[in-house]
């Protein structure tokens, strides 16, 4: 494997306040970067001092947005060690995506020691508060300058990290929730499934209105009946109906999470069952009508468990669990946190020491 060059900024940044860090908003010290010629593979690969991209005006990515991008995050743990949490799982789907996007893969050694060689250089920058880490945005973009539609001949593999306290200012309070009922984020046979910038360029105009209604997020209809559940803007979603877990399928146009598996593992675990099925979202207002819709949540690397506190559907407001996180959401969130974060053993060998 090749080795990365480091080289370290003599001007580090003021740092941000460890008690307001925000969501993505401040960014460390330096950043990875790597080249990918045609013929020639990835090479150059490099830390450097965070800056600015110096692109061309015709460059590929920023005409027809061929991009992709994983997230994931580096924990302190109380003892002083950094973790990573599975990124055996976001290499793996940073490959798949790659493969849909026509662009090249990453080998997961190449992908790891990149992570793992940034994280040590800014590792002070790791915030130790409660609820915060450092979260990892690794992204490839296509960058000939060409106006051509054609997959490009070169890519750009970059690395920067944002010390981040919790996603939503609310905490693990409930939020609520838009349906939409006509725009769609992701159809049958397109680009669901890989974390690709596109599919949240088509997600924003619902964002917006969601937003403008009140509400914190949208939560997605399939692209053909406009009738089945999706997932919910950046996080997979599932529902408590009936004393039944329940949560949507990877049916090809949802991305699938590495905290959804994680948590179906953990819940199978405790003897819980998971049906992997479509829902509709009339049964889940029928369930609400019935009394029989316990509870939904959101689950995705940013905000970890997102109980829903209210559903807007059609302009029928439905009320979940009293609009309260849930003694069992509560219980999810700490179980994964905990091992994420290295407070207890990991039973399933997910963490991943940077040393
Ligand atoms: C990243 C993402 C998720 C959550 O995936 P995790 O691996 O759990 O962070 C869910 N939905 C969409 C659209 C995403 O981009």
């Amino acid at each position: 494997m090749q080795k990365i060059k480091v080289v370290k900024t003599t001007n580090p940044k003021k740092r941000p306040d460890p008690k307001k860090l925000g969501w993505g908003v401040n960014f460390t010290d330096h950043m990875f970067i790597m080249n990918y010629t045609e013929g020639e593979g990835w090479h150059d690969a490099r830390v450097v001092p965070y800056g600015p991209l110096e692109l061309d005006p015709a460059t590929a990515v920023l005409h027809y947005g061929q991009e992709v991008f994983e997230g994931l995050k580096a924990y302190h743990s109380p003892d002083g060690r950094i973790l990573l949490f599975r990124p055996n799982m976001n290499s793996a789907r940073l490959n798949r995506s790659n493969v849909r996007m026509a662009m090249p893969e990453i080998p997961y050694e190449l992908f790891l020691e990149a992570i793992k060689t940034l994280v040590k250089v800014d590792a002070d920058w790791i915030p130790t508060e409660p609820e915060t880490s450092l979260y990892i945005r690794p992204t490839i973009i296509a960058t000939d300058p060409k106006l051509g539609v054609h997959p490009s001949h070169t890519y750009i593999f970059y690395i920067i990290l944002s010390p981040v306290a919790a996603y939503y200012p609310q905490g693990l309070n409930p939020t609520k929730i838009y349906v939409e009922d006509s725009m769609v984020r992701a159809v049958p046979g397109g680009t669901g499934e890989a974390k690709t910038g596109g599919n949240y360029a088509a997600s924003l105009k619902a964002q917006e209105k969601a937003e403008e209604k009140g509400y914190t997020q949208v939560l997605w209809l399939d692209a053909i009946e406009h009738k089945y559940i999706e997932e919910v803007g950046a996080m997979n979603v599932i529902f408590k109906i009936d004393g039944e877990l329940v949560t949507t399928p990877l049916s090809g146009s949802i991305l699938p999470g590495v905290t959804r598996d994680s948590v179906l593992h953990l819940v199978k675990d405790w003897g819980i069952k998971v049906s992997e099925r479509r829902i509709s979202i009339d049964e889940i207002v029928k369930a609400y009508d019935e009394g029989k819709l316990e509870e939904a949540f959101g689950v995705g690397t940013a905000a970890v468990i997102s109980p829903i506190g209210e559903l807007n559907y059609k302009g029928k407001v439905m009320i979940i669990n009293d609009n309260k996180t849930s003694a069992f959401e509560q219980k999810l969130y700490d179980a994964l946190t905990a091992i994420q974060w290295g407070k207890v053993k990991d039973p399933y060998g997910w963490s991943v020491e940077i040393k």
